[in-house]
């Protein structure tokens, strides 16, 4: 049996800590992280006394209210004594997140309540410790948490400290690019760049690569890898990746109104894309939109995120590919390859990462690697596209080999939508 808080129904402090056990022991077990928060009102104390009994109860109650309707299912809010509660968070797979969590519980705190016809102005500190970093058992967790919420009440409140200065840093400069992001998106900030495909047989321009730059105001153009993982991290990914996906085949029907052959655009999918079940629908009405014909759409999807859930994601590539678009796995042979998939997964092209292709063609093991692929894509019936082609001997050697396209420096740079155009035909 759970034992509660009279007062708010959440776990108490003995079922809390018994979760906490339970819990260390599996994270133990299975190597994940834990987060142990303590959330404390501030001035509390004087609180109750301008208000009364009657008046703290009602917010205590509420506020339990709106912490738990932020939460998941499987985290567990125990509400300790008076004005303290507690979480704990299982299955995390990154810090910096815990911050994000703590900064939606300081919100729900600064919402003003509405008691009995009087308004309360509320705010919180909160302590995170997390293990394994800051130790292996509960009594450790808790008094490192308990130092951790008392350099957030040093700070003034309002606030939260993990144990180490660094993290909270760390934590605060995450939670600042997501809302910078957030920001980009509303200011329009986000350039879509174009890199060439050249294909091999006809020497000519097979298609694009679309690739996000961020014109920040102040620091200029910013680099994908420098803001796609923590877009990744957060879910905010799907909203620029949406933007990616509209501007892409908006800029491809542009250049076909302007009277150029059309070409391939592709696009990258992250995993959280790849996965939102409203993907389909999305591709589709930007279809729709755009006029652009889905045989001009290339969705690239990551080796790795193919591999994450094979069943799943045989299930959603079919579901594009009867939407008419074409179908390419990027970065192809860093990730646990299963050659399997090449057969049974509905893929038309794949793209041999660039690691490979750096070497060649002196480093005999990356040609043997990069000449196997080759073969065992074309008797499958699958392109093959090799990224990152710096130099005329890699082409030569990919010519030599049958490869079907070349991306890379030595072809172009990515480069914005009205440059590219010159390495378009004209055929109208
Ligand atoms: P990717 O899809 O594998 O794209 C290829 C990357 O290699 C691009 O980096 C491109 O500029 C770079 N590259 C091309 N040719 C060469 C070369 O000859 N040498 C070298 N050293 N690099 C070359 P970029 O534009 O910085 O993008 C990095 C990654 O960010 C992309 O890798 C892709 O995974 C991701 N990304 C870019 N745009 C988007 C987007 O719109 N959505 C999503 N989800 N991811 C994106
Ligand atoms: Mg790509
Ligand atoms: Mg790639």
């Amino acid at each position: 049996m759970i034992e509660t808080n009279a007062l708010t129904s959440l776990p108490n402090r003995i079922s809390f800590n018994e979760a906490t056990n339970k819990a260390l022991l599996q994270a133990g077990r299975n190597n994940t992280m834990l987060a142990l928060l303590l959330i404390d009102m501030d001035h509390f104390q004087e609180l109750k006394q301008a208000h009364g009994p009657t008046v703290t109860h009602g917010l205590l109650e509420e506020l339990s209210k709106r912490f738990r309707a932020l939460l998941r299912a499987s985290d567990t809010l125990a509400h300790l004594e008076n004005d303290e509660f507690a979480l704990l968070l299982t299955d995390l797979e990154q810090t910096k997140l815990i911050g994000l969590v703590a900064e939606k519980l300081l919100k729900a705190c600064a919402e003003p309540f509405k008691l009995n016809s009087e308004e309360v102005l509320l705010t919180a500190s909160i302590g995170i410790s997390t293990f394994p970093n800051d130790g292996q058992t509960l009594e450790e967790l808790q008094k490192k948490v308990a130092d951790a919420l008392y350099q957030a009440k040093k700070q003034g409140g309002n606030n939260y400290q993990f144990t180490l200065p660094q993290m909270t840093l760390e934590a605060h400069h995450f939670m600042k690019l997501q809302a910078a992001l957030r920001e980009a998106l509303n200011n329009n900030e986000f350039r879509m760049y174009y890199q060439p495909k050249l294909d091999l047989k006809t020497w000519g321009l097979s298609g694009v690569e679309a690739l996000i730059r961020w014109e920040h105001p102040t620091y200029g153009l910013i680099d994908p890898l420098k803001f796609i993982p923590s877009a990744e991290e957060t879910g905010l990914i799907l909203q620029i990746g949406e933007w990616t996906l509209r501007e892409a085949c908006r800029a491809s029907m542009a250049w076909q109104n302007k009277g150029y052959q059309p070409i391939s655009v592709a696009v990258n999918l992250s995993p959280k894309q790849l996965y939102q079940p409203e993907l389909i629908k999305i591709v589709k009405a930007v279809l729709n939109e755009s006029a652009l014909d889905p045989r001009y759409l290339d969705l690239e999807i990551a080796e790795m995120t193919v591999m994450d859930d094979t069943e799943k994601v045989n299930h959603i590539l079919h579901g594009l590919k009867n939407l008419g678009v074409t179908l390419s796995v990027d970065d192809f042979g860093i990730g646990h390859t299963s050659i399997s998939y090449l057969r049974d997964f509905p893929i038309n092209t794949v793209k041999i990462d660039q690691s490979f292709i750096k070497s060649l063609p002196l480093d005999p093991k990356n040609a043997a690697i990069t000449t196997a692929i080759i073969t065992l894509a074309h008797q499958l019936g699958i392109k093959v596209v090799a990224e990152g082609v710096e130099t005329m001997e890699q082409v030569k050697f990919l010519a030599d080999q049958h490869c079907d396209q070349v991306q890379g420096y030595f072809i172009s740079r990515p480069l914005p939508a009205a440059k590219i155009v010159a390495q378009m035909t004209r055929i109208k």
